[in-house]
């Protein structure tokens, strides 16, 4: 199930922004004309990680398409450096349907350096980790996890400013019920892994935890899994430090991560969900 995708068919997102290994672009960008949408490609490749990857932009008109690729292409991951990112960033939020408090969360990381913690100290961090830290409350809703994104397992394909926003609430209740409404089991086991306790740490390792009956101390961890089984081995090495491991009021795990930063965990499984 290609959450993305149904957003967009579904209406409940403007756009969407697709990758692919250039080598495979031909054969996608075919794929997504086939079902009707309008498809641009940017005129440059990204780089994700060490990866090239080519970027397809899917609208419901070439007008919509040909601004969210302009928008971008100042900012394109590992390119980009022209014009004002500021104003790029959040005209692709936008266009992808992003809520804009949440846009406006991200520019504000933007602004200090996305790989450093509001309160200071050293860069370097993963973004994913200073997201978090940033977004975290007690009782985060599993609706607005990004921290699976890894593994393909999300309902927003964004940075929600905090993990109860309304605004992305919103939308990926949306999104669920769409999912739902078209199999009601793999809805259900997507959300029963979007609804456990994660831990990250400051290089953005990441492992999935049970928490014991007080909620304080971690019973057990595990490294997330793609589909096809496979788990990052930082993310298994991460799992494997947890178990036992206790958690502070505000998040933090009295386990320490590069750098010396504390791993953090955010409890997605603290609220109750729509059935
Ligand atoms: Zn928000």
């Amino acid at each position: 199930m290609d959450a993305e995708w149904i957003a967009f068919t579904a209406g409940l997102k403007p756009a969407i922004r697709r990758t692919a290994d250039p080598a495979d672009l031909d054969r996608v960008e075919a794929q997504l004309r086939a079902t009707g949408a309008v498809v641009l490609r940017a005129a440059q490749t990204a780089l994700l990680g060490a990866r090239e990857q080519g970027v397809l932009y899917v609208a419901r008109s070439a007008a919509h398409a040909a601004a969210l690729r302009g928008a971008e292409e100042g900012v394109l991951p590992g390119r980009g450096g022209a014009g004002d990112p500021r104003a790029s960033h959040r005209e692709v939020g936008r266009l992808l349907g992003f809520p804009a408090c949440c846009v406006e969360a991200f520019l504000a990381r933007l602004d200090r350096g996305v790989d450093r913690l509001a309160e200071g100290g050293p860069t370097g961090l993963a973004e994913d980790y200073v997201a978090a830290r940033g977004a975290w409350v007690p009782a985060a809703d599993a609706r607005v996890n990004p921290l699976l994104m890894p593994v393909r397992a999300q309902l927003v394909s964004f940075y929600p400013c905090r993990y109860d926003c309304p605004a992305a609430v919103a939308l990926a209740e949306a999104l669920r019920a769409s999912l739902a409404a078209l199999g009601a089991k793999t809805a259900a086991s997507l959300m029963a892994l979007l609804s456990r306790p994660v831990a990250i740490a400051s290089d953005g390792a990441r492992a999935l935890l049970a928490l014991d009956e007080s909620g304080a101390v971690v019973a057990r961890a595990a490294a997330p899994r793609r589909s096809d089984g496979v788990s990052d081995p930082r993310d298994a090495s991460l799992a494997a430090s947890l178990t036992g491991a206790r958690v502070a009021v505000g998040g933090a795990l009295d386990r320490a991560g590069p750098a010396g930063l504390p791993v953090w965990c955010v409890d997605f499984g603290a609220r109750a969900l729509p059935a």
